[in-house]
């Protein structure tokens, strides 16, 4: 590879991405790489991309100095870029919008989607809603039970929910029945990834619609700060908000990239969702990247106290840049993650998502040692709305 931007034309990121798919979903994959080719070289939908962030989603949105937590930690200066302020709460709505966009240029009038948490799912049946399509979303049994609220959003909008009786019946095994269900109907079909994983040509794909945070964040430091951060700060699940972050600042080595696992009950423990960290590589969903598996291959189960980083596995860009050491890779913890989740709560007046506090909690513990001249600019992925009955219930609150 040339430079960290572009995979090679067959996916790959050094060892990883690619694409391991069955024979039967190869034209659907080539037929999505050359309209998303097309589409790229077409102002006519960049700049219908470019409205549409701006008058749906709610772009550009700011970035904000955290002047209270700063002063009180005596170090560096963090912002956040306040993604939590996007239409539907969080980044997924900048890929959802790209994708169903690509998708209506297709002429395709049926947006499929998987979801483990239920955000994808919300931000799909969105712009489904949004564009007049139809929109089916694949849920693992379990994960329906879990996360009703989001599930009842998806049937507001108007969205099928289907339930994923299979394997873990968690997010994996409805990934893998979006896949199934997307060849049997690819004539009328978009199915849109909701991270930075699957194959060829999604991660790359997914990217690009996400880049959008960096760009914007990269602008507003220069313009409010006079210079780069020193570090960027992001979450890590599948890896889509922080490769958005990162890509805009990949080319300035003096700008250190940090990606926050979910270290759940701690490495040690075994119970976490931190591939990263801990894992190794193999194949998953269609490419190669770290994932958490046994000695046999088998995917082991995830923990993680917020349901959008509770992924095994990791989008194949991230798996290259921790290898290639542009980028660093650390976890927060379950009661880590809490303590900021209340610490910026109370401090801005900020509640952030749970995933979101695993960024924050690592740079409240960066930012006292660096010095009051520089900064940090933290992805405030998504706000914690839907996180108050998590946290309330740790605290024995039943709400
Ligand atoms: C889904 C989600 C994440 C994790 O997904 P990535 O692809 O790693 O960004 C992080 N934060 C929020 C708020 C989410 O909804």
């Amino acid at each position: 590879m040339a430079n960290y931007h572009q995979p090679d034309e067959h996916g790959h990121y050094g060892p990883y991405g690619g694409r391991f798919v069955a024979e039967t979903l190869v034209p659907a994959l080539d037929e999505l790489q050359a309209a998303y080719a097309a589409a790229q070289q077409d102002p006519e939908f960049r700049g219908e991309l470019h409205s549409e962030l701006r008058q749906f989603v709610g772009r550009p949105n700011p970035l904000y100095h955290a002047a209270r937590i700063s002063r009180e930690l005596g170090g560096a200066q963090i912002y956040l870029k306040r993604e939590d302020l996007n239409h539907t709460g969080a980044h997924k709505i900048n890929n959802a919008v790209g994708q169903a966009l690509l998708a209506r240029r297709m002429g395709k009038g049926r947006l499929i989607a998987e979801t483990g948490a239920g955000q994808h799912g919300v931000a799909t049946a969105t712009v489904a809603t949004r564009y007049g399509m139809e929109c089916t979303v694949f849920m693992g049994a379990d994960d329906i039970q879990r996360q009703s609220s989001n599930v009842y959003r998806m049937r507001l909008l108007g969205a099928q929910v289907v339930a994923v009786d299979s394997g873990t019946r968690t997010l994996k095994d409805a990934l893998n029945e979006a896949l199934r269900e997307w060849v049997t109907r690819v004539e009328d079909t978009f199915y849109v990834i909701g991270t930075v994983a699957g194959p060829h040509p999604y991660p790359a794909m997914v990217r690009d619609f996400h880049r959008v945070i960096g760009d914007e964040a990269r602008a507003q430091c220069l313009e409010q700060t006079g210079s780069l951060p020193a570090a960027c700060i992001a979450c890590v699940g599948g890896g889509s908000n922080a490769i958005g972050l990162f890509a805009a600042f990949i080319d300035d080595p003096e700008v250190r990239l940090i990606g926050v696992e979910a270290g759940g009950l701690g490495l040690a423990s075994g119970k976490h969702a931190a591939p990263l960290n801990s894992g190794r590589p193999g194949v998953l969903h269609g490419n190669r990247t770290y994932l958490m598996e046994d000695g046999n291959g088998q995917i082991l189960p995830t923990h993680s106290i917020s349901a959008g980083l509770d992924y095994p596995g990791v989008g194949p860009e991230h798996a290259y840049l921790k290898d290639s050491g542009r980028a660093e890779y650390v976890v927060a913890t379950d009661e880590e993650a809490l303590a900021a989740f209340h610490t910026l709560s109370r401090r801005e007046g900020i509640i952030p998502a749970l995933e979101t506090a695993h960024a924050l909690a690592y740079a409240f513990k960066l930012a006292p040692q660096m010095r009051r001249d520089q900064s940090i600019v933290v992805n405030l992925s998504g706000r914690g709305d839907k996180d108050i009955h998590t946290v309330a219930a740790r605290e024995g609150i039943a709400l």
